[in-house]
């Protein structure tokens, strides 16, 4: 079998709003081959960013178009290209857009390979450890404490167990931070675990702070408190409080990965299939947090092509501790650009059993969402 074309395809919505939802438009990857299969992968990053790493032309030995690098290979030799794509276009994709593009294409590999031989992509992966697996509503906060409260109450009555509100308002000041907390928790109850996401917007000490205070809630995580690269800050923030501290979206590739594990000393590991290199980066970033003692997350804010990816990796590992998972219906791209769509039953979402990845682009609401 040979890889024939490869399109990154951008869609949008005609309404794009100025806020933290990264579900307004996609970056989709097509891989079509010569024996008539064709594989699908997403990456959300930049969109033309990607789009021009993809379709780019080859340029030189150090930055060639990645479109370019996997023409006529073989989607079985998933290892062999994703460091023919890694070694091509090293100038622009050690980290960062570059390097996320990647993952769009490793995807929609592994989604050839499975539909090749009838097999769902968890299985090729060696994995098989659920049935289903459980998942947290992630949401934004409401506006205000109140209405964070009101979404809270929501998400507890659709039969999620765990909950997660992330970004604005958190950060502005001590008392909202805490009251956003607190009507959280007030309206998801007791029992269900509560996880918050602050949205890179503290130093080090501000976070401890933040941690001591959000304990009182019993928290399950506090998400990537800090900007990214502030490694050692991660290091104090997690040596200090007994609450877990998750972060990873940030991260490109294993390199990066390590120095948030072996500096930071983080306690979650989230990984975003669709940045991190796609499955064939995401299986050894898992082993390595593995050998570290630490569980892994995924992240997916985008379409069900990220979140079906992330189930069947976290089905492949052994350190998987939950799903990531936007339980909005009404954003329009997430809900129609996919024949199919996820729904979670009791807080937990099922493994997809059909071969590859087991998703399907809509031609219709691709074609109506369809930039370039
Ligand atoms: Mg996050």
């Amino acid at each position: 079998m040979k890889i024939t074309k490869v399109e990154a395809i951008y869609v949008r919505q005609p309404d794009v709003k100025f806020q933290c939802d990264s579900g307004q438009d996609a970056l989709i990857v097509r891989v079509e081959t010569d024996a008539g299969i064709s594989g699908i992968g997403e990456v959300d990053s930049s969109p033309m960013a990607v789009k021009g790493a993809i379709d780019g032309p080859y340029s030189h030995s150090a930055a060639a178009g990645l479109a370019s690098l996997v023409l006529g290979e073989d989607p079985f030799e998933t290892e062999k290209i994703w460091h023919k794509m890694y070694r091509g276009n090293i100038y622009g994709g050690r980290r960062g857009a570059g390097f996320h593009a990647m993952s769009g294409i490793d995807i929609a590999l592994w989604d050839i390979k499975g539909k090749a031989l009838g097999m769902p992509v968890w299985k090729l992966l060696g994995g098989g450890f659920h049935e289903k697996i459980r998942c947290y509503a992630s949401s934004l906060f409401g506006h205000t404490p109140e209405k964070t409260g009101e979404l809270a109450r929501r998400y507890r009555d659709q039969g999620f167990g765990a909950v997660k509100f992330g970004w604005d308002p958190m950060g502005r000041d001590e008392k909202t931070d805490i009251a956003l907390v607190r009507e959280a928790r007030k309206g998801l109850g007791d029992d269900a675990d509560l996880l918050i996401d602050a949205g890179l917007v503290w130093d080090s000490k501000t976070a401890q702070q933040r941690a001591r205070a959000f304990s009182d809630f019993n928290i399950f995580w506090l998400e990537e408190p800090l900007r990214p690269d502030d490694y050692d800050g991660y290091r104090k923030l997690a040596e200090l409080t007994t609450v877990r501290i998750a972060a990873g979206e940030e991260e490109s590739n294993r390199q990066s990965f390590l120095d948030l594990m072996d500096r930071g000393k983080i306690d979650v590991v989230q990984v975003d299939l669709t940045r991190c290199g796609g499955f064939t980066e995401a299986m050894k970033i898992a082993a390595l947090a593995w050998d570290r003692g630490l569980p892994v997350a995924n992240h997916g804010f985008t379409t069900y092509v990220n979140v079906t990816a992330a189930l069947h990796w976290l089905n492949s590992i052994p350190n998987a501790l939950i799903c990531e998972f936007v339980a909005e219906e009404e954003t329009n791209l997430r809900e129609s650009i996919t024949r199919q769509t996820l729904r979670a039953r009791d807080g937990y979402l099922d493994i997809p059993q059909a071969p590859g990845l087991g998703i399907e682009l809509d031609e219709d609401a691709l074609n109506k969402y369809r930039v370039c």
